[in-house]
């Protein structure tokens, strides 16, 4: 078994991600795959990627639900049915289990900044550390044969070669949507933290009682403009009629 720092963590980095603003466009899985693949550790494999049982190792995905609200304002209007994407990778638990439950020290939670790593040069890929970890949050490499998982992406953050605004996960750089944020959680004056207050950001699943560093943003209530009923829109008028020719032939075939 592994034990944790002794002492809190200088430090709490983790991340923020906004299920309101998400829109599953996966760019931030792609990213965090590239990064972590040529980075950090053993690559990100695959197997039978242009086969029928394609699979792989990702360290972020998300899954969307379609969700019908029973009631109240936090997703949406009751009955109305609402997609939510929602990103998942580690969420850096500050009781993390997976660390203690490791029988060879592989798992580990850094005592300078909170981060769960996985040292592969002790991971006898067991899987112990998969089974303990409520969220699914780990990953075997079935080409390396160890456990891999977010990083957080030690490499850039720390990387005193990349412009400082660079120094974030590749998640998080490459958001087209703004979703994800990067800070110390720890400290309840950062930007993290205080988005988390004014959001009222939440744990997943705080009943397993192991504190995760990462936060969600829930979903807010959808905003209708005045008179807005819901029913579909009316197909829209053309502002001027087609031109006659060529021209009005390649117009129709786009209008398609
Ligand atoms: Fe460990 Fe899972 Fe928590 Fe990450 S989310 S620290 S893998 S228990
Ligand atoms: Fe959601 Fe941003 Fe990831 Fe796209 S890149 S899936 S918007 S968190």
């Amino acid at each position: 078994m592994t034990a944790l720092p002794a002492d809190p963590p200088a430090k709490s980095l983790g991340l923020v991600i906004d299920l309101d603003v998400c829109v599953g466009c996966h760019a931030c899985v792609v990213s965090c795959k590239e990064w972590n693949t040529g980075g950090y550790g053993a690559a990100l494999s695959d197997q039978d990627p242009y086969g029928p049982n394609v699979s792989g190792t990702f360290l972020n995905r998300v899954h969307s639900f379609e969700v019908v609200p029973e009631g109240g304002t936090v997703v949406g209007e009751a009955g109305q049915a609402r997609i939510v994407h929602f990103p998942k990778s580690c969420l850096h638990c500050a009781d993390a289990p997976c660390v203690t439950v490791c029988p060879t020290g592989a798992s580990y939670k850094r005592g300078a900044d909170g981060i769960v790593l996985v040292d592969e040069a002790k991971c006898i890929g067991c899987g112990l550390c998969a089974w303990s970890c409520p969220y699914g949050a780990r990953e075997m490499d079935l080409a390396a044969g160890v456990m891999k998982k977010c990083t957080l992406c030690i490499d850039r953050i720390y990387n005193e070669t990349f412009a400082p605004e660079d120094r974030v996960p590749a998640c998080v750089a490459t958001c087209p949507a703004s979703a994800r944020h990067f800070g110390d959680l720890g400290d309840p004056d950062s930007d993290v933290s205080k988005l988390v207050v004014e959001r009222l950001g939440y744990d997943l699943m705080p009943e397993m009682g192991y504190a995760p560093t990462n936060k969600y943003l829930p979903p807010r209530p959808r905003q209708r403009s005045a008179g807005c009923t819901g029913a579909p829109a009316a197909a829209l008028t053309p502002a001027a009629p087609s031109p006659p020719g060529l021209l009005g032939w390649l117009d129709r075939l786009l209008s398609r």
